[in-house]
């Protein structure tokens, strides 16, 4: 049996019963779209980051796309975020019309370079995008001061730090706007697509929730005007199904994210001593490991002698998105973000989700502790 990199069938068997409630509630509900799960998920997944609102949608790409569009931002506009981030953060930028700027990451922990940004600011940029990559937060205080100073929005992309935190701070709650996805291997993820954005901001959340259903109002009582469109929006709304099981998991949080950690924590008991680069958490930071990244300079070798003990490993991302042929638009040559770049050669992921069993971890470190003493 091949040990997946992410597999969700053991927490099934585990969840069963309230999976299939939640399917049940909605299916017998008498009400499929935007109906009491979504909003019901919606105030939860608020009132869980202390916000006042959140607006689901259908992905965290839309999530990030419409959030920036609820913001205003769109053609002519700049929005400074990273290449070493999964390819939609960009998408989702490209996609409202806007140009994004990229700066490097930081060698340590694969995190956006603050210290770049100022450098990268033209008096066409609305929006800084930091990406909380891996499971924890992108240094957020020097951001809101370039943000203050030069008068920019700030975007969280919070599609792999669900709960993670900063200074005690969670992830999602230090910016204007941020965008979560609830696709199957997030930390906080549905049984098909889903997203969210959440923001203390009452006009952005209005305008999100009307972007996501053709630019009509809904959900918001006050101002009932169904079936009219001031602005052209989208049809991208979170399915009621999604939201309750939504719902059901948002309440074991807690422990998923528990349950990474002691994953994280045998993981560095157990290769510690290699000479594999094991993540390490930056400063002020509480981890949730959506991934657990490694390193090693030899890593294409290292996955080649893997594949006969039938471990699926993954890497996040073999391709930093501003050398994709999609975005050479851009103009990024090769050589211009280094440390992305040699990142990418190095970085793979070892399986990591919250049913990984002890079992199943030892299989996997004694593989690798195996192939790193041939090589
Ligand atoms: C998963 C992910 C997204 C996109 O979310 P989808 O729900 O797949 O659209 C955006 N940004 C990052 C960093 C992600 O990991």
């Amino acid at each position: 049996m091949t040990i997946r990199v992410w597999d969700y069938l053991a927490e099934y068997e585990n969840e069963h019963d309230d999976i299939i409630d939640a399917v049940e509630k909605v299916f017998r509900s008498g009400n499929l779209m935007l109906g009491a799960s979504v909003r019901g998920f919606e105030e939860e997944f608020a009132a869980w980051h202390g916000i006042p609102h959140c607006v689901g949608v259908d992905n965290g790409t839309n999530a990030i796309k419409l959030g920036l569009q609820a913001m205003g931002i769109g053609p002519g506009d700049e929005v400074i975020t990273v290449s070493n981030t999964a390819a939609p953060t960009v998408v989702a930028i490209d996609g409202v019309g806007a140009k994004p700027v990229f700066v490097d990451v930081r060698e340590e922990d694969f995190l956006m370079d603050t210290t770049q940004v100022e450098a990268a600011i033209t008096d066409k940029t609305r929006c800084l995008l930091p990406v909380h990559l891996y499971g924890q937060c992108v240094d957020m205080r020097p951001l809101r001061e370039l943000a203050a100073k030069h008068n920019l929005l700030v975007m969280e992309d919070c599609a792999q730090a669900h709960g993670a935190r900063q200074n005690g701070k969670l992830a999602g709650t230090m910016s204007d706007a941020a965008a979560f996805s609830f696709y199957p291997t997030k930390v906080l993820g549905a049984y098909g697509d889903g997203g969210a954005t959440i923001t203390a901001n009452k006009d952005i959340a209005r305008r999100l929730a009307r972007l996501r259903y053709y630019g009509m109002d809904n959900h918001w009582g006050e101002q009932k005007r169904y079936y009219v469109v001031e602005t052209p929006g989208h049809n991208s709304r979170l399915d009621e199904v999604h939201a309750e099981i939504l719902r059901r998991k948002l309440t074991r949080l807690d422990k998923y994210i528990e349950d990474r950690r002691a994953i994280a924590q045998r993981y560095v008991e157990a290769l510690s001593d290699t000479e594999i680069k094991l993540p390490r958490t930056a400063e002020n930071n509480e981890h949730v490991y959506y991934i657990y990244v490694v390193r090693h300079p030899r890593r294409d070798e290292i996955l080649e002698r893997l594949k006969s003990y039938d471990i699926e490993l993954n890497i996040s991302y073999p391709w930093p998105v501003h050398t994709m042929t999609g975005f050479a638009h851009l103009g990024y040559e090769e050589g211009s973000l280094p440390v992305t770049e040699k990142l990418a050669k190095e970085i793979f992921s070892l399986p990591m989700y919250p049913s990984l069993s002890f079992d199943l971890q030892d299989k996997i470190i004694s593989a690798l502790r195996e192939v790193l003493n041939t090589l």
